[in-house]
């Protein structure tokens, strides 16, 4: 036996139980030793009867005292019935259909009993507990591991088969495979593997267990570092991408209604350098800047490099609205170069498409800009030499290299640049775009003031509603709910936020803002003056776009709407921003809604409206009034919730995929984050391709780490 032996070949599991093991997704002997407990039950903390109150779960140390009993009851079922007693009182322990168990408890032997006591009237039960014998010379474990189960398999065949492994590996003296150099277990104080496979599931003590998993954690973040690092030093090495050396911008800058910032002019140069290195190193390239930061422009200029060097470019983003309204702003520019845009979103017509995409292959259409329509298999380029992809952090590693692939097919690596308006602090970045180069905006276009932030409560609604009726008049607002409709309780595009229970509660007490009803009524009751203006999710694509256009075009003054809008809208007339139950949202989002104002020359606010009490959904809200930029918000967030709000959500639509879920580790322990790089690192220097014998066994998790990670 060893760790690739199959769970099937395991004496007495048969295709049944074979078929509920794979569906916990243990396969073999491996990942069966893999499949840790979710928790331990205490069982070493022995109670006493008398002193233990009702309703106690624990472990009592008892005698049988009588010989058990069967009886019928009325509804057919048999119970089994006996007395035992520990040096403080006696109790009857009760057996439901196991009339067998007559056959265990024989008088004046000693268990080890693991349930619930139950005391009515002075008199104790406990009804089917777990029970031990206890035999002279043999230390029962404190511990005992709970794992999780399907429906169909018991902890106790998890247990036998887990020791039945465990220990037949053991007796064939197998070594098991250890991912870790020796220096590194001896620098860190890791637990050898199979001394902390043998703690995970037969515990000494709870310490023990601890030092066990730190390991784990350790193991895998060690492996993730690992693939992030291999995958960067390759990225480094050079290849077939283009080399577009013409990256004279002058005729572009002209036809700009501004002039670049420095952080603009740093980041074009940056990536000019990157498209025109001479060796054919396909740039691999993050952007990121704050909202507002005009990120926008840079893409263009990217793209307008490209088609110049004769190749085509293809511009992603994650929401129809937001391509369209790329394909507005660069199509009028690009028309002015002689440039030709095409928009391929889902809802563009199967003729239209079918145009573009003949257009895309002949290479007449020289930039295709789009929402995930873009990785359809029937779009094919003549020399696709750059890819783009907006708001980065929404689409998976899986959607980035899909698009490449396509370029692949036309010969060459294409030039990747990936935009992110997600201010990562530095420590995350390095970890999700490991493999990636980064610019970033730090600057801001001038002109751009500061939007003073406002959290308020109910009883402000009078003042805010006067507030908005001011805004909506001179300008237009924003108003955005948590939810869609009436009493929903999960709602589109937001991030993953029950972290921790105390979220949850919160959400429980606050009464949500809907838009439909929140739209209605301020239209009907509100604002029957001022035309209202309604967008969310669960709306089809023509509609949104005719919603958005009105509202582009001041014909809606105040817009309300789901976190829809969230990402990239751009309307300078914009100048209020209301966010209804302010605490369901995370502070990243918060800062991603509050950037669709101050886009203009007006003043511009943003109100918090939040009736939560809960102390640390005040202080995240306070961070908002406090500051603007957007780094400092993301380190609160990082600190206050830890990387959740970073990655994308699990539920639903482009979000989906990329998230990372760790089996073991969690991003929050940067500390430790750190030193995994550092170890990672300090290997590959010795050995890139990680194919010295004590470094294979890492090599081969990191890349089953890998391939989970893209799955999942
Ligand atoms: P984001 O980085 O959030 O994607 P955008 O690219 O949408 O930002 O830019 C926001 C706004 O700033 C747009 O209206 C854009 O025209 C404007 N803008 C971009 N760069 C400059 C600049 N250098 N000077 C003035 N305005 C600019
Ligand atoms: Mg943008």
């Amino acid at each position: 036996m060893d760790f690739s032996t199959p769970i099937g070949a395991l004496p007495g599991i048969g295709k049944k139980r074979c078929e509920l093991f794979y569906s916990l997704g243990i396969r073999d002997v491996e990942e069966l030793l893999y499949h840790f407990p979710r928790a331990y039950q205490n069982r070493g903390n022995v109670l006493s009867l008398a002193m233990t109150p009702d309703g106690t779960v624990g472990s009592f140390v008892m005698t049988v005292a009588t010989k058990p009993q069967t009886f019928m009851l009325k509804n057919r079922k048999q119970i089994t019935k006996f007395v035992a007693f520990d040096d403080s009182g006696k109790c009857t322990l009760v057996f439901f259909n196991q009339p067998f168990v007559k056959d265990i408890f024989h008088i004046g032997d000693e268990f080890r009993f693991y349930g619930k006591l139950s005391v009515k009237y002075g008199s104790r039960e406990m009804s089917s507990p777990v029970y031990e014998p206890i035999v002279s010379g043999k230390k029962l474990p404190d511990l005992v591991p709970v794992y999780p189960l399907t429906e169909g398999l018991t902890q106790k065949l998890l247990k036998s088969s887990t020791e039945l492994a465990f220990n037949t590996l053991k007796a064939e003296g197998y070594a098991f495979p250890e991912i870790f150099p020796s220096y590194v277990l001896k620098k860190y104080g890791l637990m050898p593997i199979e001394e902390a496979l043998y703690e995970i599931h037969f515990p000494t003590d709870a310490e023990m267990v601890q030092k066990a998993r730190m390991r784990f954690v350790f193991e895998e973040l060690y492996a993730f570092a690992l693939g992030l690092s291999m995958a960067k030093r390759q990225i480094k090495k050079g290849g077939n991408a283009l080399v577009m050396d013409n990256t004279d911008l002058t005729e572009f800058l002209k036809l700009l209604p501004y002039s670049l910032t420095g952080a603009q002019s740093r980041s074009v140069s940056e990536i000019a350098a990157d498209l025109s290195n001479g060796e054919g190193r396909p740039m691999n390239r993050l952007l990121s800047g704050d909202v507002g930061s005009g990120k926008t422009v840079c893409a263009a200029a990217s793209l307008y490099i490209a088609v110049k060097n004769g190749a085509q470019g293809a511009f992603m983003a994650p929401t129809e609205i937001l391509a369209t309204q790329h394909y507005n702003e660069l199509s009028v520019l690009f028309d002015k170069l002689g440039i030709k845009c095409a928009l391929l979103t889902g809802s563009t017509s199967a003729s239209e498409k079918r145009r573009i995409c003949e257009g895309v292959a002949i290479g007449d259409i020289n930039i295709v800009i789009g929402t995930h329509a873009l990785l359809n298999e029937k779009l094919s380029f003549e020399r696709l030499g750059l890819v783009i992809t907006d708001e980065q952090h929404r689409f998976g590693v899986r959607q980035r290299s899909s698009l490449a692939e396509k370029a692949k097919k036309t010969g060459g690596s294409p030039h990747i640049l990936v935009m992110s308006a997600t201010p990562i602090p530095r420590t995350l970045a390095l970890i999700l775009y490991g493999d990636l180069d980064v610019s970033v905006l730090d600057e801001l276009p001038p002109g751009r003031k500061t939007v003073d932030t406002f959290l308020v409560d109910e009883s402000y609604r009078e003042r805010l509603n006067g507030f908005i009726r001011k805004n909506a008049t001179s300008n237009q607002v924003y108003i955005v709910c948590p939810t869609v409709e009436e009493s929903e309780d999960s709602e589109e595009g937001l991030l993953p936020f029950d972290f921790t229970g105390e979220d949850i509660e919160e959400k429980e007490k606050t009464k949500l803002q809907s838009a439909v009803s929140l739209a209605e009524r301020l239209q009907n009751e509100v604002f029957p003056d001022i035309p209202v203006g309604l967008i969310h999710g669960k709306m089809k694509s023509a509609e949104k776009n005719r919603v958005m256009r009105d509202f582009e075009q001041n014909k809606i003054k105040i817009l309300v709407s789901t976190t829809v809008i969230e990402v990239g809208v751009n309307v300078p007339n914009a100048v209020l921003m209301v966010i209804e139950n302010a605490e369901r949202f995370g502070l990243s989002q918060l800062h991603q809604l509050r950037g669709r104002v101050g886009r203009g020359a007006d003043k511009s606010y943003c109100i918090l409206v939040s009736s939560s009490n809960g102390e640390k959904a005040q202080n995240r809200l306070k961070v908002m009034c406090s500051t603007n930029n957007g780094y400092k918000i993301a380190e609160a967030d990082l600190e206050q919730r830890g990387p959740g709000d970073f990655f994308p959500n699990s539920r639903g639509d482009a979000r989906q995929s990329g998230g990372i879920h760790f089996r073991f580790a969690n991003l929050c322990n940067m500390d430790l984050l750190k030193k995994a790089f550092e170890e990672a690192d300090c290997v590959l220097s010795s050995d890139i391709t990680l194919s010295l014998p004590e470094n294979r066994g890492a090599k081969e998790y990191m890349q089953k780490l890998f391939a989970r990670l893209q799955n999942s």
